[in-house]
């Protein structure tokens, strides 16, 4: 046996042992069987995915016809509050769409924070568009709402109601900001920073459904939304995504463009514009419909296993658990400790023990400015994103990890 499973509650406190052993000891207060695996996220499909899924072949409605879309689709509106949801093939393609919608053209520029995933800046760029990158706070793990404006004030002007970047002479046409492992950003400062910047404020809500702030759903406050249903998100279609919106036109157009542009008619093929092949199959949106009947037992899980969480590490000094921001809910994707700066060198030290015997830790990720393909993207100072990323550690965070079970 490992001398770090057996450490007692008194030795954790006194901290004499490396913070990585006593990082491992919390842990293993919560996932305690060290014969097994503990993944990073894993699905779970406790309802009535199967049956769902049979009543799909049966009726040999497979793909992109079929019932379970719109009824997946009305199940998220009613869940969310959003007027419309259009189902999806991914989140990165709802990105896509949703960044398109909001007026994004190629040689724009869109505000990203640097700490988020590539699916973010990917879509910016598949508009013809650049990112570019804004820093990030540790209250929220958002963008850093004041230092954006103070940001964008002393290098943006005006021009004909544009928003334009002093340095490049492009258009700063959106923003695009993410709610990070489910916690919601500043919505309230960064609505206000979008209508003094005429910006369009388009959320990435890929990581966050289940989430609000001010007891508002997380990809309602924007112009549009967009969620994900990846394997490794809350709930999962297997691949799928949805675009949010209380706009009917955008809606109307997203649902359009997604569906190959095709006019309807019962036998011609008429495409009135460049669309695309992003709808969710049917297979896809009934897995999805049995899925979302669970989340709120699976978003009770995950609060639980936040809390137990909370308990084993209140005592380890060095760090802090993420806890959910003021005046919201989080849904808890992926929980997550923040290191303090003195300890942020043992980083990879602690990834390693931990994934060692089975527990599946990440870093956060790259911060996506230094990343190829963005090495020449406009940004902010970043000092903010840099130091969360070096310091960030998400740990197992399954529902089906909770107590509860
Ligand atoms: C998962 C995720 C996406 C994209 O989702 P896919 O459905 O995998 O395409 C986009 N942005 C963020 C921040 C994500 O975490």
């Amino acid at each position: 046996m490992r001398v770090t499973d057996t450490l007692s509650k008194k030795e954790m406190l006194t901290a004499v042992a490396p913070i990585k052993d006593r990082i491992l000891a919390a842990i293993r207060v919560v996932l305690p069987d060290s014969a097994r695996t503990y993944a990073l996220h894993e699905p779970e499909f406790a309802g009535k995915e199967w049956e769902y899924l049979k009543d799909c072949i049966e009726t040999r409605m497979v793909s992109s016809v079929g019932s379970y879309v719109d009824r997946f689709e009305r199940m998220l509106e009613d869940y969310t509050g959003a007027k419309h949801a259009v189902a999806v093939v991914n989140g990165t393609a709802g990105l896509h769409i949703a960044l398109k919608l909001a007026g994004v053209q190629t040689g724009d520029e869109v505000l990203v924070p640097a700490l988020t995933f590539v699916a973010s800046a990917n879509a910016v760029a598949y508009c013809g568009a650049t990112p570019h990158f804004v820093d990030s706070e540790e209250r929220t793990l958002g963008v850093d709402v004041r230092k954006l404006k103070d940001y964008l004030t002393s290098h943006t002007e005006q021009r004909e109601g544009r928003c334009i970047n002093l340095a490049t002479g492009h258009v700063i046409r959106a923003m695009l900001p993410m709610h990070t492992f489910g916690h919601p950003a500043d919505l309230v400062g960064l609505l206000a920073v979008a209508k003094d910047f005429n910006l369009a404020l388009v959320e990435d809500a890929a990581e966050s459904l289940g989430s609000t702030y001010n007891g508002q759903h997380t990809g309602t406050f924007g112009l549009l939304g967009v969620l994900s249903f990846n394997g490794n998100k809350t709930i999962t279609t297997g691949g799928g995504g949805a675009i949010l919106t209380n706009n009917a036109a955008l809606a109307r157009h997203a649902k359009h463009l997604t569906t190959t542009a095709k006019l309807s008619h019962a036998w011609e093929y008429q495409h009135d514009e460049i669309g695309y092949n992003y709808r969710l199959p049917n297979l896809n949106a009934a897995l999805g419909c049995a899925q979302l009947e669970q989340l709120p037992v699976m978003l009770a899980s995950k609060r639980e296993l936040f809390h137990r969480y909370k308990t084993a590490f209140a005592s380890v000094a060095g760090l802090k658990l993420i806890q959910e921001p003021e005046q919201c809910q989080s849904n808890y994707w992926l929980q997550t400790l923040l290191l303090n700066s003195e300890v942020a060198c043992q980083r990879d030290k602690i990834l390693k023990a931990t994934n060692d015997v089975g527990i599946r830790t990440r870093p956060a990720w790259n911060l996506l400015h230094t990343s190829p393909p963005f090495l020449s993207a406009p940004r902010m100072d970043l000092a903010g994103a840099k130091s969360l990323s070096e310091r960030l550690i998400n740990l197992p965070s399954s529902a089906s990890l909770s107590a509860r079970k």
